[in-house]
């Protein structure tokens, strides 16, 4: 009943260049049976949606400032994601919670303001290497999300991406059951918070070292609806791999 979601987050990587996948994507792509989304650096998400066209492939931000305009320098507003074509918008990633310090608060700030401009929110939770070592991977995740996740968020206009910090970029992924035992937990809290209705419509993505190799058996888990994919997302054929395992 929930559509599959392939996400891949460019993160700062490409110019011009770089937007040759996009073009090698939709050819390998023609008609594609789950949903895609690609998350550009900023410079890139005008010049993304144009050459997207009419193909379907949705384009998204990394951030958003959670003010609506204003004295912010070097800031990307919602307005101008959804301007530039975006229709989504990642929020939270641990990139972002660590080199800026984003609190749980300030990402749901920037939520609020991303919906009221009609983009969906790919909220990132994820546990650190120490805090599953110290047990407290499930309560890490559950304050993330009662923190993050805007009171009255429907179930069209948000997805839930699980990412463990220790896992990206480190060719490192949780066990099978790490990952169900995070997904169903994720979505228990969405259900007891939003209610069933809602929370049965939410994709959850895993996101952490995924590869044309591993997807397959991540994508078998109970309640991972598609994969936030960093590394694996720059280069088609190996977006093509994870999005064919879906
Ligand atoms: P990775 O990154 O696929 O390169 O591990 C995932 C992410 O940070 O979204």
């Amino acid at each position: 009943m929930r559509k599959k979601l392939a996400a891949g987050n460019w993160k700062m990587n490409g110019t011009e260049a770089q937007l040759a996948e996009v073009d090698s994507l939709i050819a390998s792509h023609p008609d594609p049976k789950v949903d895609l989304l690609l998350c550009p650096p900023a410079t890139l998400i005008e010049r993304m949606a144009r050459r997207v066209g009419t193909a379907q492939i949705a384009v998204g931000g990394q951030d958003c400032h959670a003010a609506v305009s204003g004295a912010h320098t070097g800031d990307v507003s919602a307005e101008m994601l959804r301007d530039a074509g975006a229709r989504h918008v990642i929020l939270g990633h641990s990139e972002r919670r660590a080199d800026h310090g984003e609190t749980d608060a300030c990402i749901r700030a920037k939520a609020e303001t991303a919906l009221a401009h009609d983009l969906i929110v790919v909220i990132c939770v994820g546990e650190t290497e120490a805090q599953r070592d110290a047990g407290d991977t499930l309560d890490v995740i559950r304050t993330q999300l009662a923190g993050s996740i805007p009171d009255g968020v429907t179930g069209a206009q948000l997805v839930v991406a699980y990412e463990p910090v220790w896992a990206i970029g480190t060719g490192r992924t949780p066990t099978l059951d790490q990952i169900a035992e995070v997904h169903d937990a994720i979505r228990a809290a969405l259900t007891e918070r939003l209610g069933a209705a809602q929370a049965d419509t939410i994709r959850l993505l895993y996101g952490g070292s995924v590869k044309p190799g591993n997807a397959a058996e991540i994508f078998a888990v109970s309640n991972v609806d598609g994969a936030l994919v960093g590394g694996a997302s720059l280069k088609a054929a190996d977006f093509s791999g994870i999005i064919a395992a879906l």
